[in-house]
């Protein structure tokens, strides 16, 4: 018997056995127990999420002659044909290639016609594909089709889908799977199968297929056919720590190792992206459902080692680079261009100097905690740290200062006229005002922690002794004479 792949061989066949979507499964399970389904479904979702599956199984139950709570029994001649792909009670059509108005019209033509079950299921995958007219000839069959028969359309887009199409059918949203749950389903696989696959090749499937059942277990495929995880596999990862370690020759030499063994240089590309955007979520501390166990410790690992603003500046480097790919004659200039530009904190742009800020941050960070742990808090902590080594006597806890800009002069002095006027927020009623003291910056303030004044702000170190008086701003007493010369009063 030929080699079925491990997708195929696993597909589910009840309810019960589709995994993730608990929230689609039991209302379709209670709709076909009590007799109360719908003539149309709309199925979407991303793709290797159970969509076709489901539309299958639902097939199934809607013709077994054994139903048990709304489970097809999977052993009567129904199930057993379906399940073979030779029922006249199932009709799969692929609107991607059957898409034109002639395509329908025989569709439609043939609905009317009874089959051996009780109920007649077509499945129209990658319906977003059907051409305006198509969609059209087919909305009155999708409003009133007859009584045995059930449309199941099912797209990977759903926002293609015309509104028209959309209201005539209950519509279904697919998730992509939980990280969790997903190893669990390839753990039990793996062992049902009898495959010889370690760890590292079941974190590889998880990684290849990004929460998608179907491509998860055509990665575990590849694993289990080649005895192990590919040794390019880990070029994402590399990649990562090349930008974190600001290292340009260990970045192009995973790249040209990974290009030698044949990966594309999208795909590269792709890998590191998505390892990146784990990272960023990470960093952002939103939830990281669609990762394992493993996978999430090494986005809190990388997450910590890049910090926030070199990971939004890798993702939209690299988003670029991607973008650009399309347009290069060779694919693989944009990715090693973004790369070097990624690793090379000597440039003057801000990019690198927001990197170069970020990373001495970090090593203040350090020093303070007595060196980087791989627990050790995000770098946005270490300015807090900074601030609260510095003392009691600081009265702005909350201001970060990098340095002692005047270590010579004694730290208590007494405050002073001049002094408090340059450091005047622009914001904040005049000196007069202020000389009463309770929103005076105190003179142990750095300079560098004035706010920017704007370019067209008034220059006030041109009068630094005469208090503002509300009579200057009036009108002076003497304006100047005119320069106009006066209307002659000699006429003619
Ligand atoms: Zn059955």
């Amino acid at each position: 018997m030929a080699y079925q792949s491990l997708y195929r061989r696993y597909r589910s066949q009840t309810f019960a056995e589709i995994k993730g979507q608990p929230h689609i499964t039991q209302a379709l399970q209670a709709a076909v127990a009590e007799g109360r389904y719908g003539h149309a479904y709309l199925f979407s979702g991303p793709r290797g999420t159970g969509k076709t599956s489901t539309a299958r199984v639902l097939a199934k139950a809607l013709n077994c002659e054994h139903l048990t709570g709304g489970e097809p029994c999977g052993t009567c001649k129904s199930c057993v044909d379906i399940e073979h792909g030779r029922s006249f009670d199932l009709h799969e059509l692929d609107a991607a290639s059957n898409n034109k108005v002639d395509d329908i019209r025989d569709l439609i033509a043939k609905v009317s016609l009874g089959s051996p079950g009780r109920t007649k299921v077509y499945i129209l995958d990658e319906v977003h594909m059907l051409t305006p007219g198509a969609e059209n000839a087919l909305l009155k069959t999708l409003e009133e089709p007859p009584p045995h028969v059930v449309f199941v359309l099912a797209t990977t887009e759903p926002h293609k889908v015309v509104p028209t199409i959309r209201s005539r059918t209950q519509h279904f949203e697919f998730h992509l799977l939980p990280g969790d749950e997903l190893a669990d389903h390839v753990r039990w696989v793996i062992n049902d199968a009898g495959l010889d696959v370690d760890d590292v090749g079941i974190e590889y499937a998880l990684r290849q297929g990004g929460g998608s059942a179907r491509d998860t277990l055509s990665a575990l495929d590849l694993v289990a056919a080649a005895g192990g995880v590919p040794t390019t596999s880990d070029v994402g990862y590399e990649l990562a720590m090349a930008i974190g370690s600001g290292d340009p020759g260990a970045a192009l030499t995973s790249i040209q190792r990974a290009l030698e063994a044949g990966r594309e240089p999208r795909v590269i590309g792709e890998d590191t992206l998505a390892l990146l955007r784990d990272a960023f979520l990470a960093a952002m501390g939103a939830p990281l459902a669609h990762l394992n166990d493993r996978s999430r410790q090494r986005a809190a690992e990388l997450s910590t080692s890049l910090g926030a603003a070199t990971i939004t500046r890798a993702l939209e480097q690299l988003g670029q680079a991607l973008v650009d790919m399309r347009q290069a004659p060779d694919p693989r200039v944009p990715l090693e261009v973004s790369l070097l530009r990624l690793t090379r904190r000597e440039g003057s742009d801000l990019g690198a100097l927001l990197q170069r800020i970020e990373a001495l941050e970090q090593q203040i960070a350090a020093l303070t905690h007595g060196g980087l742990t791989a627990g050790s808090p995000a770098p946005d902590a270490a300015p807090r740290a900074i601030s609260a080594s510095a003392g009691p006597s600081q009265p702005e806890p909350s201001r970060p200062r990098p340095s002692q800009p005047e270590p010579s002069r004694p730290a208590p002095r007494q405050p002073n006229h001049r002094r408090l006027r340059l450091r005047r927020h622009p914001e904040q009623p005049c000196p007069g005002r202020l000389a009463a003291g309770p929103l005076l910056l105190p003179a142990t303030s750095s300079p560098t922690s004035r706010p920017p004044v704007p370019r067209f702000a008034p220059r006030r170190r041109s009068r630094p002794h005469q208090p503002p008086s509300p009579l200057r701003r009036q009108r002076p007493l003497h304006p100047r004479p005119r320069r106009t010369p006066p209307r002659s009063r000699s006429s003619s």
